[in-house]
């Protein structure tokens, strides 16, 4: 159950059906490899980016991997061949590692070279490709994960302490803060 853990390492990217939907309705080739639709009606599923003509949406369902619909009876698409894994969904894959690395090292600031020597791409390929998939820099996605931190870290802290805070608070303002 190895990719099961793998999925749920990337949960934070997970799509609803509606974004997925939506990818598929513009044949979005970012989103190539990180599902795959199911067409009930000819049973055969594709990468969001595959030129055939759009099926309805009620015959539509979606699944993470080419192996999750051939397990639920469909067959890979020849058009398409989402088995095949394209630069793209390969590039994907490489900043699926990029973040997971900052966020194991969420504690620090990790610059933008060891990033790039981590997973292996150059600092400006790196950069742009994080911004491409993610939508936003390496660096701004640190910064958003010190924030999401620190929320939590406030939100755990106890009552008494923010009382405790607040009258201090209190008492610089008298003492003229
Ligand atoms: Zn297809």
């Amino acid at each position: 159950m190895a990719t099961m853990v793998a999925d749920q390492e990337i949960t934070q990217s997970r799509l609803s059906d509606a974004d997925a939907w939506y990818a598929v309705e513009r044949r979005d080739a970012r989103y190539d490899g990180r599902f795959v639709y199911a067409v009930a009606s000819t049973k055969v599923y594709c990468r969001p980016s595959c030129p055939s003509r759009r099926p309805s949406r009620a015959n539509v369902s979606f699944y993470a991997t080419p192996d999750d619909a051939e397990r639920g009876g469909y067959r890979a698409c020849l058009r398409c061949r989402p088995r095949n894994g394209s630069a793209l969904s390969e590039a994907h894959a490489t900043i699926e590692r990029a973040r997971r690395y900052l966020d194991k090292h969420s504690d620090r600031i990790v610059s933008l070279s060891e990033l790039a020597e981590a997973v292996g791409l150059s600092t400006s390929h790196l950069q742009r490709s994080f911004k491409q998939v993610v939508g936003i820099s390496p660096k701004a996605y640190q910064e958003a994960n010190r924030v999401r931190r620190f929320k939590t870290r406030n939100i755990s802290a106890t009552s008494s302490s923010l009382l405790w805070s607040r009258e201090r608070l209190r008492h610089n303002d008298t003492a003229g803060w």
